[in-house]
């Protein structure tokens, strides 16, 4: 009898993956704005699995319930339906504030909620933080940076942006939200970091997100042809998520405050970027050009030195080996999608 139970409990599928069990004193509970987003999802989940509470505030403009899916009903984890510009009230140890649209075709959709979320968003964030004595760690981006006119970008420039442009809403709402940052920290104490993520891919990505990877992935599995805007000189740096969510975690960690670069200073150029996917894939896709964008940075690379003195940080996962995973989950999300369309 024991061996059928046994044979029945292996058979039944596990409701939740493994936690680690801490004991109290390490235990925090933490809050994720933006948690059911790309980034977000894969910090829950390491934070999860370390055995934390993990609560994630998020409005779902371009997140998805799908992708915490996983930890619903965990007695760890809670998701609230939240839109980060009203005030939130609950008590947690830190918070990562990662709510905004991040993809230029989701961020232009609606440019004043994107300000309202970058700035009064934040401003609710930090008051959070100040009332509980929480830890609060900000989501800044390279797009602080502009088009830049130094190369590599060491977090001490101040960088290059049109104010009045169509990336403006964004580059401009993080800017202030790095300036609230420090206005509170300095004013009322607030523990801060600053997090400058440049380009990040892999799985859990929006399908429509309208961004480099996720547009060549599928034109490439789709065999349409694969849009480069411009000529494709200029370059970007692309980090695996993964990585991305050790150096947050780091960061977090760590004594430092002042912003840090996180990001992989392997850089390449959008053309070259096209090349290894389409051939990453197998397909027959042509790479064709089309019109520029406006005010698209021409070159993009992080310098690294901050992250590396400082939280002993570097990216690990090779390009490569990043993209197979990614182009796998697309793969079955198009499977997926054509397979619901025909039901
Ligand atoms: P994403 O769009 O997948 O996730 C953003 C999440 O925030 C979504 O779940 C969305 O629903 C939520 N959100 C948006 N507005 C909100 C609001 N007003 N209230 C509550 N929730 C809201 O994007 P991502 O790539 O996961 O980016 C996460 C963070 O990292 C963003 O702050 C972004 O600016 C920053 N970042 C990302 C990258 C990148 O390459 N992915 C680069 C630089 C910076
Ligand atoms: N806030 C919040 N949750 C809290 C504490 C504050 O959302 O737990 C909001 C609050 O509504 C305010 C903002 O954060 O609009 C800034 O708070 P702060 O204390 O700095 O400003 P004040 O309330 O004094 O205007
Ligand atoms: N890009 C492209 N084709 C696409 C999408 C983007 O050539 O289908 C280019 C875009 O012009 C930019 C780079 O790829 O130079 C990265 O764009 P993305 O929107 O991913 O992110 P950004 O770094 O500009 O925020």
């Amino acid at each position: 009898l024991e061996s059928k139970i046994k044979e029945l409990e292996r058979r039944i599928p596990k409701k939740h993956p493994d936690v680690r069990f801490l004991n109290y004193k390490n235990r925090k509970r933490i809050l994720i704005t933006g948690g059911a987003g790309f980034v977000g999802s894969h910090l829950v989940d390491v934070l999860m699995m370390q055995g934390h509470e993990v609560v994630v505030a998020d409005n779902f403009f371009t997140g998805r319930k799908r992708n915490v899916e996983h930890w619903l009903g965990h007695e760890n984890f809670e998701l609230i339906h939240h839109d980060i510009v009203n005030p939130l009230f609950i008590e947690v140890d830190e918070i990562y504030h990662l709510a905004s649209p991040a993809s230029p075709p989701h961020y232009m959709y609606n440019r004043v909620k994107t300000i309202k979320t970058n700035t009064l968003g934040t401003i609710n964030v930090l008051g959070l933080a100040k009332r509980v004595g929480a830890k609060v760690l900000i989501a800044s981006t390279s797009e602080v940076y502009g088009d830049p006119t130094v190369h590599p970008q060491p977090e001490t420039y101040w960088g290059h942006v049109n104010p009045i442009g169509p990336r403006a809403c964004y580059d401009e709402g993080k800017r202030v939200s790095e300036t609230l940052s420090y206005a509170y920290a300095m004013q009322e104490n607030v523990n801060v970091r600053v997090a400058r993520i440049f380009n990040t891919y892999g799985p859990r990505m929006h399908m429509n997100d309208g961004r480099v990877v996720s547009n060549f992935i599928l034109q490439a599995l789709q065999n349409e042809s694969i849009t480069i805007y411009g000529n494709g000189k200029q370059t970007r740096s692309f980090q695996y998520v993964s990585d991305l969510i050790d150096g947050l975690i780091s960061l977090m960690a760590s004594n430092y405050t002042q912003p840090v670069n996180l990001g992989n200073p392997i850089e390449r150029t959008i053309y070259e970027f096209a090349e290894i996917i389409r051939d990453l894939v197998g397909g027959k896709s042509k790479i064709i050009q089309t019109p520029a964008v406006e005010d698209d940075p021409q070159k993009r690379k992080p310098d690294i030195t901050r992250a590396k003195k400082y939280l002993n940080w570097e990216p690990r996962v090779p390009l490569k080996i990043g993209l197979e995973k990614t182009i796998e989950y697309f793969r079955k999300e198009l499977a997926r999608s054509n397979h619901s369309q025909r039901n």
